[in-house]
């Protein structure tokens, strides 16, 4: 049986849901992708084109050449800005959802990683740093638990 998933911006003026369950996702640390999610990398859950569809809202696009020569359209809330989808015309049926904005974040499942060699040495996921299942909290919050 075929699952479904949701997902938005953070102003919730963009939603879109998508028939199927989501395919594994990559991590890319291209320096575009650097750019445009303001972080070490882009995490991007690959999903069809004709099962993704917008419920409400529009996004805003903008093309750009990547390293690899091909052309990468990025769309986004026009209102907030969140980054939402990543297509490229070499690969039209499929559309890269940023992973941030799925509903249900336990839906997504890296399977790679791409341009590593583009990747920053701060944005390396190190098993042997201290943890945090929340936030991290002061001294003081420490303290009143
Ligand atoms: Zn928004
Ligand atoms: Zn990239």
């Amino acid at each position: 049986m075929k699952g479904t998933f949701s997902g938005g911006c953070l102003c919730g003026y963009v939603r879109y849901e998508h028939a199927g369950d989501p395919e594994g996702a990559n991590y890319c640390h291209c320096p575009d992708c650097r750019r445009t999610t303001g972080s070490a990398f882009s995490i991007g859950v690959r999903a069809r084109v004709d099962a993704l569809r917008i419920i409400s809202g529009h996004v805003k696009a903008y093309t750009k050449i990547a390293g690899s020569g091909n052309e990468i359209t990025r769309e986004f809330c026009p209102k907030c800005g969140s980054p939402l989808f990543t297509k490229s015309p070499a690969h039209p049926e499929f559309v890269y959802i940023k992973a941030g904005s799925l509903d249900d974040p336990a839906l997504v499942k890296p399977i790679c990683q791409i341009w590593t060699k583009m990747a920053v040495p701060w944005a390396r996921i190190d098993d042997r740093l201290t943890t945090y299942p929340k936030g991290r909290l002061t001294a003081s919050e420490k303290k009143s638990q």
